[in-house]
């Protein structure tokens, strides 16, 4: 016969283990439905035919992205992507017309004349991801680029060094910067940044330190909290194979996202995504 003292205790044990259990499922699949914008994809020329169009968005709806910032080498990926699904893609439009122009777009007027005729054609959110570093942002080709970001009103995806991000700011000091992988620059430089430029988003796209475990890095979730408006997130498709990781991308960024405060998990999940779209979105 079982002692009663035991079988409280052994039933009041499974109550607490129910409790637990409830509350760990429904925190993880609160965390799972989280939505999440995306706002660094590629779909360049080699990726068509590996993930065909509607596979590609199957992929994304999949993953339950909110909103895809897609931008591609050549931007014809990012119209059939976008003819696929308009309520999820967003279209950015890149210099580049193939694989292999990150170095030499810059010194190349066709990636200018590929901007003007593109902007002219099609509506897009920004101009962008593109690579320049230093007084690279001096020479013709990007001065060109910041006149189109401004007579077209769209933000600019800057793959660039802090140095090159203050030259886009005194060039253009209405600009609207979304910094690609925050620059692969350190806390103390992201931070030092952002307090100078209101209008600089960074995302943070194929890096993980702010990631420790299944939370945000403390030194980062300290970045985080002083500018909850600024950051972003996303999987960086800069090769074909990298659309497999678009579904687990998701996932960790909804994991790491759930050890900070609910408002800051929403504003880097999608919310501060949102605001930099506000003007594309009116239209
Ligand atoms: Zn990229």
């Amino acid at each position: 016969m079982k002692h009663p003292v035991s079988t409280v205790c052994s039933s009041s044990r499974v109550f607490v283990f129910a409790i637990v259990t409830t509350l760990a499922i429904t925190g993880s699949v609160q965390a799972q439905d989280l939505p999440v914008t995306d706002t660094h994809l590629h779909y360049s020329h080699d990726a068509w035919t590996v993930y065909p169009p509607a596979e590609a968005i199957a992929l994304l709806r999949k993953a339950k992205i909110k909103r895809a910032f897609v931008s591609s080498s050549s931007d014809d990926g990012t119209q059939m992507l976008l003819k696929e699904a308009p309520d999820l893609v967003v279209p950015v439009l890149r210099p580049y017309s193939r694989r292999g122009q990150i170095s030499t777009w810059m010194d190349d007027p066709a990636s200018l004349e590929l901007l003007t005729s593109r902007l002219a054609k099609n509506r897009y959110a920004g101009i962008g991801e593109f690579h320049a570093f230093g007084d690279d942002i001096k020479k013709d080709v990007l001065r060109g680029v910041l006149a189109l970001a401004k007579k077209y009103d769209v933000f600019l995806h800057a793959h660039s060094d802090a140095a090159a991000v203050e030259l886009i700011f005194e060039q253009y000091p209405e600009a609207r910067v979304l910094w690609a992988h925050s620059g692969f620059e350190n806390v103390e430089t992201i931070r030092d940044m952002l307090s100078r430029h209101p209008m600089l988003w960074a995302d943070l796209a194929f890096r993980s330190e702010h990631i420790n475990g299944e939370e945000a890095d403390p030194q980062w979730r300290d970045l985080f909290m002083e500018f909850p408006d600024r950051f972003m997130v996303g999987t960086d498709t800069f090769a074909p194979e990298r659309w497999a990781y678009v579904t687990a991308h998701a996932r960790t960024s909804r994991t790491w996202l759930a050890s900070l405060p609910e408002e800051l998990e929403e504003k880097i999940a999608w919310r501060n995504a949102e605001v930099l779209l506000s003007r594309y979105l009116e239209k």
